[in-house]
This record gives C-alpha cells, sequence and structure tokens, in this order.
C-alpha cells in the first residue's frame, strides 16, 4: 500500500495551486481530475493580473506542466468514494474501485453551473451567455445586455449590470418572480421587464446578436447574462461527513479547514467569492496549512519513537 501525504481531489486552479505548493515543500502529492473546470466554456480569464483574456485550458496546461517538476502524480480519474478510516487514514476509491491512501484529503472539486434550457444557449455559453458580471460585463460595457432570469428573482443582477451598460432588458421568460418595489426600481433605472416566452437565441460564431421571442419578437442583444443556481461538482464531502451550509456551500475556516479533522476544501466548493485567482489563493492556503499539520504530526512521532527507544534501552540496561 503506497501512503501519500496528501490526496487532491480537483485539478482546477485551486487544486494545481494546492499541488505547487505541496510539491514545493517535497510532498508526495497525488491529485486526480476530470478535465471539467467550470470555466471551461469561457472565451478567456479575467480578474487575474498578468492573465487577461487567456483561455482556461491554456492555463490549466500550463499548471499541469509546473506541477510535474516537483514530482506531483497526476491521475485522469474520478473519484466516486471518500472515508476515513479508524486509524485517521484517508482511503479514496476511483470509478474502477481502485483504492488510494493519503494522510490528508483536499478536496478542491468545484461547482457546475446549471444552464438554463434555452434553445441554443450551448452556442453562447461562456463567449456571450454568462453568469457573472465581475467576470465577463467590461467586454460588452455600453452594449445591449440582456438579463435571463426564468422562475428566479433576477433583480439583482439586472440591477448590478446597470454599472456595465444603460441597455439592459430583463427576460423573464413567464412569470416575474419580482415584488412591486422591485419592478418599481427596474422602471426607474430605465430596465425593461419582458414577460414573453423566449423561442430561441440567435447569432453566429458564439456572439450573440437577438433574443427571438414565440410572439415572433424580436430584442438585438449583445450579451446575456442568467441568473439560474450551480451545484457542486462532486458529494465527496457529503460521504465525510463535512458540514455543508446555505446553497450546499461547504463550511471551512480560515485556514480551508472542514469540521473532519484532515479534510481540507479549496476553491469554488467552499463559500467565498467565485474567482480563479481566489481558488488558487485558497489552494496555495490550504497547502501551508496541511504542510504545517503534517509537520506538527512528524514531530510528534518522532518525539514518541524517541521516548519509546529510550525506554527501551533504559529497560535493557536494567536487565
Ligand atoms: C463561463 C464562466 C466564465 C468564468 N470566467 C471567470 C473569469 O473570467 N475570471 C474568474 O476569476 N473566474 C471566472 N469563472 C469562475 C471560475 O471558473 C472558478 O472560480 C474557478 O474555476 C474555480 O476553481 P476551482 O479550482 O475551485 O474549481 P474548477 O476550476 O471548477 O475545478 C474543479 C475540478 O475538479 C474536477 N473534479 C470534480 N469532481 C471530481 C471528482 N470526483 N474526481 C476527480 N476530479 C473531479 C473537475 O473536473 C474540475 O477540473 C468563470 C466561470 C464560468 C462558468
Amino acid at each position: 500500500m503506497i501512503l501519500y501525504d496528501v490526496i487532491i481531489v480537483g485539478g482546477g486552479p485551486a487544486g494545481l495551486n494546492a499541488a505547487v505548493v505541496l510539491g514545493r515543500c517535497q510532498r508526495k502529492v497525488l491529485l486526480f481530475d476530470t478535465g471539467k473546470q467550470r470555466n471551461r466554456y469561457s472565451h478567456g480569464i479575467h480578474n487575474y493580473l498578468t492573465r487577461y483574456g487567456v483561455l482556461p485550458k491554456y492555463m490549466i496546461s500550463l499548471a499541469q506542466k509546473e506541477i510535474k517538476k516537483y514530482g506531483i502524480l497526476f491521475l485522469k480519474r474520478e473519484i466516486v468514494n471518500a472515508a476515513k478510516q479508524r486509524t485517521g487514514i484517508f482511503l479514496v476509491k476511483d470509478s474502477s474501485g481502485t483504492s488510494y491512501y493519503a494522510k490528508k484529503l483536499l478536496i478542491t472539486t468545484g461547482l457546475t453551473d446549471k444552464l438554463p434550457a434555452l434553445n441554443g444557449i450551448k452556442r453562447f455559453y461562456g463567449t456571450s451567455v454568462f453568469h457573472c458580471p465581475y467576470c465577463d460585463a467590461w467586454e460588452v460595457r455600453n452594449k445591449k445586455i440582456g438579463v435571463y432570469a426564468k422562475n428566479k428573482n433576477g433583480f439583482e443582477l439586472a440591477l448590478s449590470l446597470h454599472t456595465w451598460s444603460k441597455t439592459i432588458i430583463y427576460f423573464t421568460d413567464g412569470k416575474k418572480y419580482l415584488s412591486a418595489k422591485e419592478s418599481d426600481t427596474l422602471k426607474q433605472y430605465k430596465i425593461q421587464v419582458i414577460t414573453d416566452a423566449i423561442e430561441k437565441l440567435r447569432g453566429s460564431n458564439g456572439v450573440l446578436r437577438t433574443i427571438v421571442m414565440k410572439n415572433n419578437r424580436q430584442y438585438p442583444c449583445d450579451a446575456l447574462f442568467f441568473v439560474n443556481g450551480y451545484r457542486q461538482q462532486s458529494n465527496l464531502v457529503e460521504l465525510l461527513g463535512c458540514t455543508i451550509g446555505k446553497k450546499k456551500m461547504i463550511i471551512t475556516n480560515k485556514f480551508q479547514q472542514t469540521n473532519v479533522h484532515g479534510v481540507y476544501v479549496a476553491g469554488d466548493a467552499d463559500k467565498d467569492v467565485h474567482f480563479v485567482v481566489i481558488a488558487a489563493a485558497e489552494g496555495a492556503k490550504a497547502a501551508v496549512v496541511i504542510n504545517k499539520e503534517l509537520q506538527k504530526e512528524e514531530r510528534l512521532n518522532r518525539i514518541s519513537l524517541l521516548k519509546y527507544q529510550k525506554a527501551k534501552s533504559d529497560k535493557e540496561y536494567i536487565k
């Protein structure tokens, strides 16, 4: 049985940055990933200093090369089970049933956005259909921006987007989930609310041009931002018994530790702003804390070994 210092599940910015830090601490690390980083459909990363517009898959490929330098073992496999054994050692299993063991476990499996069921949306997702204004609104500033919120309240998103453009149209695609006060505020900001049903999104080469309604009306739009929620990419933390908070976000302390000793969570999976730079920073922070914890345990083990050896030699002397 190989016992790793750390197993990391999830090879996005959080997991990869943790791997770099742990590798530089000469830790024996095994990293698993299924290649489904949340922003893999995006046209380019924003809000990450010096990386403007870099394709997510390019950034990931650079990071994958970098971790090799530190001897990190990288496996493209899905982890489907994780448990803490009575000995305190963690056991994880991949989808083929193979087991792996580690002293510490870092979960960086991220989130997945729920795409609205809109005809044609996949052709535009990540290039002109988005969920996060901070990530993508600057590129469409002062253009015609749509907000899509079916069976949801998109008030905050619509109002927020007003920072980037004064031409906002809010599509509810059916029933309006807005209070009278919210409707009134939107009116004050000249944000039009359209409740007609949407037929499809139209455009080409990933560039949205028009929202086509079932009643044949058409609204020119350069980008569409939606509210539709997200979900955790894996249920490993649930299997491990970690505490889960509001909106299914995993609760960690400021050191990325969960309530289960030895299990750490970093990146989008825990509650914080969902940015690449923050995921990477949390991964780095978790790695430092894990290394410190391992150092402490190693010192304690050494002290008990020395005590044992001394006790043994004293006994032998008495004899
Ligand atoms: C369209 C879009 C555009 C975005 N644009 C930006 C932007 O411009 N700037 C910005 O800062 N942020 C942006 N984001 C947010 C950004 O994607 C996330 O903040 C970031 O990816 C979080 O990193 P992470 O490491 O926590 O998770 P992820 O990058 O999602 O990585 C998680 C990894 O875990 C793997 N995984 C999951 N479960 C398992 C399992 N059981 N076994 C093995 N592997 C597993 C997945 O395959 C995935 O590779 C955008 C998001 C989207 C959807």
